[in-house]
C-alpha cells in the first residue's frame, strides 16, 4: 500500500541575468519524475551532487514550490492545498537536513527546539509538552540534563539526534532524510542509521533517504531510485542491490 505517490514532478529554476534581471532560461533541476513510496518502507534517492535530490525532497513538502506535477499523500494531492493547509499537513511529513546545525536555532536550548513544533501546531499544554520533550530525548538517546544546552555544545552526531528528535515531535508518518549522515564521521554514521532503523520499527515510520553515495543506502533501503540530471533513470529492489559484485 502506498503512502506517497509522485506523478510527473518538475522543478525548473529560472536563470535570471543582466540589468533587467531577465529570465534567460531554466535549470531543469527535477525534470518529470514519478515514483511511489510504500507504507513502512525506506525508499532511497541517490545520485551525484546536483542531480536534483534535495530539490525533490523539498518539493514533496512544498518547502519549495514544484513547477508542475502531483504529490499524493494518503490519497490527497497536496500540491493543491493552500499554504495554510499545507503547513498543517506537515505535521505528518517532516524533513531531517544534512547539517542540523544550520537548521537548529543557536539561540534556543534543545528543550525549546524540541518543543517548538508542538507550540506552532498547538499540541498539548506546557506540562504535556515538557513530558513529550523528555520522551523524545529518551527515544533518541539524549541525556535529560542536555536539554538545557545549546546546539553548539553538541557533536555532529548528537546534533543529528536532536534534528531527528525534532522531526519526530509531531509524530509524523513520513520522514524525508536529506543526506542525514553525509556530514558525519563514518563511525558515527552507522550509529545514526541504526537509530533511524530502530525508530522506524518502533513508530512504523516511512523514510525517503537521500544520499549521494549508494554504499550508505544499500543496506537500509528497500528500494532505491537512481537520479541523473533531474531524472530517475532506474528503481532498484533490495535483492538487486545485494546481488551486485
Ligand atoms: P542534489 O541535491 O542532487 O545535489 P539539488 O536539488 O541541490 O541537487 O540541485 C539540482 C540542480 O538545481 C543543480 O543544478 C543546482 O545547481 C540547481 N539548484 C538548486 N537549488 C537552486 C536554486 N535555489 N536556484 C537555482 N538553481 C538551483
Ligand atoms: P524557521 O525555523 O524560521 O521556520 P527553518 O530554516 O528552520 O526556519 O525552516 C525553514 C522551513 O522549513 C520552514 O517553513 C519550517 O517550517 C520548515 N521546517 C524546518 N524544519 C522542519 C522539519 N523538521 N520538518 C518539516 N519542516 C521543517
Amino acid at each position: 500500500e502506498s503512502l506517497l505517490e509522485v506523478k510527473n514532478l518538475k522543478k525548473y529554476y529560472p536563470i535570471n541575468k543582466g540589468f533587467f534581471n531577465k529570465t534567460q532560461g531554466f535549470i531543469k533541476a527535477v525534470d518529470d519524475i514519478s515514483f511511489s513510496v510504500n507504507k513502512g518502507e525506506t525508499f532511497g534517492l541517490v545520485g551525484e551532487s546536483g542531480c536534483g535530490k534535495s530539490t525533490t525532497g523539498r518539493s514533496l513538502l512544498r518547502l519549495i514550490e514544484p513547477t508542475a506535477g502531483e504529490v499524493w499523500f494518503e490519497g490527497q494531492d497536496i500540491t493543491k492545498l493552500s499554504m495554510e493547509e499545507m503547513r498543517r499537513r506537515r505535521r505528518e511529513m517532516q524533513i531531517v537536513f544534512q547539517d542540523p546545525f544550520s537548521s537548529l536555532d543557536p539561540r534556543n536550548t534543545v528543550q525549546r527546539i524540541l518543543e517548538e513544533p508542538m507550540i506552532v501546531h498547538g499540541v498539548g499544554d506546557a506540562k504535556q509538552r515538557r513530558a513529550a520533550v523528555e520522551r523524545l530525548a529518551d527515544v533518541v538517546g539524549l541525556a535529560k540534563a542536555h536539554l538545557q544546552r545549546y546546539p553548539h555544545q553538541f557533536s555532529g552526531g548528537q546534533r543529528q539526534r536532536i534534528g531527528i528528535a525534532r522531526a519526530l515531535a509531531l509524530q509524523p508518518k513520513l520522514i524525508i532524510a536529506d543526506e542525514p549522515v553525509s556530514a558525519l564521521d563514518v563511525s558515527i554514521q552507522s550509529q545514526v542509521i541504526n537509530l533511524m532503523q530502530d525508530l522506524q520499527r518502533e513508530f512504523g515510520l516511512t523514510y525517503i533517504f537521500i544520499a549521494h553515495d549508494l554504499s550508505v543506502v544499500k543496506h537500509i533501503c528497500d528500494r532505491v531510485a537512481v537520479m541523473y540530471l533531474g531524472r530517475i533513470v532506474e528503481v532498484t529492489d533490495k535483492y538487486k542491490l545485494y546481488d551486485e559484485p
